[in-house]
């Protein structure tokens, strides 16, 4: 059974062997956490994605780090929140998990999320962190390879959230 850890800081930095990028169907980057990574980890990252050819939301798929502090790079495009009757809970679970999966199938043993879906997707917060965490710690009660997990929150406002829910979970 791994660890959870919550962290305030900015996912660029941390130095696990893959960290996940909230990216979009494209792959070919954008704003927010996607672009701040694709800035850290310099042109061969857009390279590789484009070898992609861009992933369904809720699916994921790993690249190299490249400039990065971490060895590795999960993208996967988390759900708009487009006001909860759109399958958004099921698709926010399928890209915590299908990146965990990733992780393990690639020997990832530490693994560092920023709180996918809720920057410019609007995934209402308190909503998205009740699954993020029950979907990491569900994953890391079987998983034999995974035995850290980061949380990396950029602002306040997120970090009190996910350490309030961490607490609440028990
Ligand atoms: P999405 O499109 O999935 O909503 P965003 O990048 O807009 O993705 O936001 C997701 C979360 O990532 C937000 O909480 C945002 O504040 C945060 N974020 C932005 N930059 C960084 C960073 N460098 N490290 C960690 N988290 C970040």
């Amino acid at each position: 059974m791994g660890i959870i850890k919550i962290i305030q800081g900015d996912i660029t930095k941390i130095k696990v062997d893959a960290i996940v990028n909230a990216a979009n169907t494209t792959l070919l980057g954008g704003g927010g956490v996607d672009g701040a990574i694709h800035k850290a980890a310099g042109p061969k990252l857009l390279a590789e994605c484009r070898t992609l050819h861009g992933c369904p939301t809720g699916e994921a798929k790993i690249t190299k780090g490249y400039l990065l502090p971490a060895k590795h790079v999960i993208h996967t495009p988390g759900p708009i929140w487009h006001g909860g009757d759109h399958n958004e809970a099921q698709l926010l679970y399928n890209s915590y998990l299908n990146s965990l999966k990733r992780a393990a199938e690639n020997e990832c043993t530490t693994v560092a999320f920023p709180s996918i879906s809720t920057g410019v997707y609007h995934y209402p917060l308190d909503q998205a962190v009740k699954i993020a965490l029950t979907t990491i710690r569900d994953f890391m009660q079987t998983d034999q390879v995974v035995k850290e997990v980061v949380m990396v929150c950029f602002d306040v406002t997120t970090f009190e959230a996910y350490q309030r829910a961490y607490q609440e979970l028990g």
